[in-house]
């Protein structure tokens, strides 16, 4: 199928102009601002939590949305446009839009973690406008071509599954091992899938929703547990004694940000073993940390994603290791964008997939 042209698309955005109020609006078409971008076609959109928080609240953390803004970050498209300097990718190729971009020159550029960049400039987070609109403009190699057997439905989860892939990769799990996944929300369960991608044998996932829980059995978790209105001690020990491993499990990833998950996680992890907060919560909690310090436990953080991480995200779809689509609740038309994300904020839906204005379904 030959690539649209930018003339022939729209480039409708959907904007938030302030918390629970948002519009769609046509804005001008974004030019290649550099010889190494690519202009993409936008196919589909996932929203997200912090998409959410932002449509509800108008920040997170100090991020304020001062200025009207689009959403969205989770997405796949199409290349109508590359620059002549771009030579890994050409008109018409799909693929998956790494939605960040560092300076590339700073100390933690040059260190490898491009992630910490303090100069990032992310899509959808204040001041930088999302992607759920018509074209988008990125540097090439910030786009991943998705193989032949990868939809572009497929592409547009890449986004969290390279989150949960660069927090497996912070759990530094291996085969073997065993792993406790706080919350079955999309990265969690995507945690999950990646642990078990990395060899891990014994797979728990916790939380309080029942459903969840469910669906968390039949995606990759080996167990699941039912979080209960008792101690953090108390539900370490009814993991573990689940699991059949009294002195702990090799690592436990927060992906809930809640404050009795990330005591019960302490309470979880083995001795010498890793913790590692994916989830994002409340700014300050009480955390248990003599039991960090009496068994030496690696503690670490995981934000976004770095080197490495976004291509193995595709690699692990293209060879079947994880099955995103199950996640995919519903794809809705893009003038339905509010609808879905009212849907999310129910929790009604795991994933919901926004399909870009220039794309018919
Ligand atoms: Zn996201
Ligand atoms: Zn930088």
């Amino acid at each position: 199928m030959a690539a649209p042209k930018k003339d022939d698309l729209s480039n409708l955005s959907f904007i938030l102009n302030k918390p629970n109020e948002v519009t769609f609006s046509e804005r001008p078409k974004p030019t290649l601002s550099s010889p190494h971008d690519v202009l993409v076609a936008v196919n589909y959109t996932g929203i997200c939590g912090s998409d959410i928080h932002y449509y509800l609240h108008g920040a997170i953390g100090h991020f304020f949305v001062k200025d009207p803004m689009v959403l969205g970050h989770e997405s796949s498209g199409t290349v109508i446009e590359a620059g002549e300097g771009v030579s890994s990718l050409k008109v018409g190729d799909r693929v998956a839009i790494e939605p960040g971009y560092p300076c590339r020159r700073c100390h933690d550029c040059r260190a490898g973690h491009y992630n910490l960049c303090p100069e990032m400039a992310f899509a959808a987070t204040p001041p930088y406008d999302g992607t759920l609109t018509g074209i988008w403009s990125a540097p090439a190699d910030f786009c991943y071509k998705l193989p032949d057997n990868v939809s572009l439905q497929e592409g547009a989860l890449i986004e969290p599954l390279a989150v949960a892939v660069h927090i497996v990769k912070q759990a530094t799990i291996t085969p073997g091992q065993s792993v406790v996944v706080m919350g079955a929300g999309p990265v969690g369960l995507l945690c999950a899938a990646v642990a078990k991608a990395y060899g891990a044998s014994k797979i728990v996932s916790v939380d309080i929703v029942q459903s969840k829980l469910d669906f968390a059995k039949g995606f990759a978790a080996t167990h699941t547990y039912s979080s209960q209105r008792v101690s953090p001690e108390e539900n370490a020990k009814n993991i573990l004694d689940l699991v059949g491993l009294p002195r702990g499990v090799d690592a436990v990833i927060d992906a809930s940000g809640a404050e009795p998950s990330i005591q019960t996680s302490l309470h979880t992890v083995r001795m010498g073993g890793t913790y590692v907060q994916g989830g994002m919560g409340k700014p300050d909690i009480n955390f248990p940390i003599m039991a960090l310090c009496l068994k030496e436990v690696t503690a670490k953080g995981s934000f976004r994603y770095g080197a490495g991480d976004y291509q193995l995200a595709v690699e692990l779809v293209a060879t079947g290791k994880v099955d995103v689509k199950k996640l995919v609740t519903a794809t809705v038309a893009f003038e339905k964008a509010e609808e879905a994300f009212k849907k999310v904020k129910e929790g009604e839906a795991i994933k919901v997939l926004i399909a870009g204005p220039n794309e018919k379904i």
